[in-house]
């Protein structure tokens, strides 16, 4: 037996989410089993265990997109018990069991050896929101950007995504502006090492197609008219790599930018990302990223708490990273 939080749809179709006692035997298919230690509770869990947004294909269902845990037993030659391991979406915790309970069981394909010089709850620190924001910043690089260009706007700054980008940015020797609601948080966002705060509201209205051009890259995890005034105030040359829509998933933007000013919109995915790509950014987390950053920009819950929580996150009430201990 083992604990985990399942969600059930009524028949009015309403998400109903109850820390459940569940049997091995009932975990689904995969070669891998995993003795979970942390999971965190990202964007994308607050709206599958809310019902806000369509996430979960399958009922019932553990939410869960993402987490770090020591393999049980496997049946595939790459894992054996003992070995650290941690996972970011591959679908789980949306069409197939998640990480928000003591077990899982997987496809080996999915799994990622936990990287060398963090430990599993350092991992959930970063969780899928760092990971992406670490594919942002490979993304931003892939296409030249360096620290010389000018600054780099991190919107969504307060957010999991947001925090880490900005620290990682800021590692890297990039200056970094940062676009928030929070504005009264602007110290916080300081110390991960934004230089300027950027108030969200004179981003998220419509805007004009071309603006005056303010920063040499993005990383924007917020879309909809945010993104449309980021690719219009780009320098020439500049790159935003798009990752989220905490403001909306459509995009009201026209192509000037692009055709007069010839920046870039790189696109980043982190569900499925390819694991040779998921190693180099993982490798890199566990060097670059802050160890000290991480620890203040993570707070701790139960599996107990994760559904409360879910709604404070979705009301943007809480501050970067939210680990989830499984067995507390
Ligand atoms: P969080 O909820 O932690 O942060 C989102 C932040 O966006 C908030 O803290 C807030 O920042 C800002 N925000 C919220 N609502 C609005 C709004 N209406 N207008 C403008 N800004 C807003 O989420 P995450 O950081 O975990 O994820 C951010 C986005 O990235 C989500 O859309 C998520 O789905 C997406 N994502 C995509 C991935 C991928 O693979 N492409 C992977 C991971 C996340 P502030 O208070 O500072 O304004």
């Amino acid at each position: 037996m083992f604990h985990a939080l399942l969600l059930t749809q009524t028949e009015d179709r309403k998400t109903h989410a109850a820390l459940t006692h569940l049997e091995t035997s009932q975990l689904p298919e995969g070669e891998v089993r995993v003795d979970v230690a942390y999971s965190t509770l990202n964007y994308k869990d607050a709206l599958a265990i809310t019902g806000k947004s369509p996430v979960v294909r399958k009922w019932p269902m553990v939410p869960g997109i993402d987490f770090a845990g020591t393999v049980a037993e496997s049946v595939d030659p790459r894992f054996s018990p003992g070995d650290a391991v941690i996972l970011n979406g591959w679908g789980v915790g949306e069409s197939h069991w998640g990480g928000l309970a003591q077990q899982a069981r997987v496809k080996a394909d999915w799994l990622t050896p936990m990287p060398a010089g963090l430990d599993a709850r350092q991992c959930m620190a970063i969780g899928t929101a760092g990971y992406t924001a670490m594919l942002c910043v490979m993304a931003l690089q892939a296409r030249g950007v360096a620290p010389a260009d000018g600054p780099v706007l991190v919107t969504g700054a307060n957010g999991g995504v947001g925090t880490i980008a900005i620290a990682l940015l800021a590692q890297l020797g990039f200056t970094v502006h940062a676009s928030t609601g929070r504005v009264g948080e602007a110290q916080y966002l300081t110390t991960l090492g934004a230089s300027e705060i950027v108030d969200r509201a004179t981003l998220n209205a419509p805007g004009k197609p071309l603006q005056k051009e303010r920063w040499a890259a993005a990383i924007d995890s917020v879309g909809s008219h945010t993104l449309a005034n980021v690719c219009a105030s780009l320098n020439y040359g500049g790159t935003v790599a798009a990752c989220g829509l905490a403001q909306g998933m459509d995009f009201p933007s026209s192509v000037a930018p692009f055709i007069l000013r010839g920046i870039t919109l790189a696109g980043v995915d982190s569900v499925q990302a390819p694991q040779a790509r998921r190693v180099e950014a993982w490798t890199r987390l566990a060097s670059e990223m802050p160890k000290a950053l991480l620890d203040g920009n993570t707070q701790s819950i139960g599996l107990h708490d994760a559904d409360r929580a879910a709604v404070r996150l979705l009301a943007g009430q809480i501050q970067g990273r939210v680990v989830v201990n499984v067995n507390a």
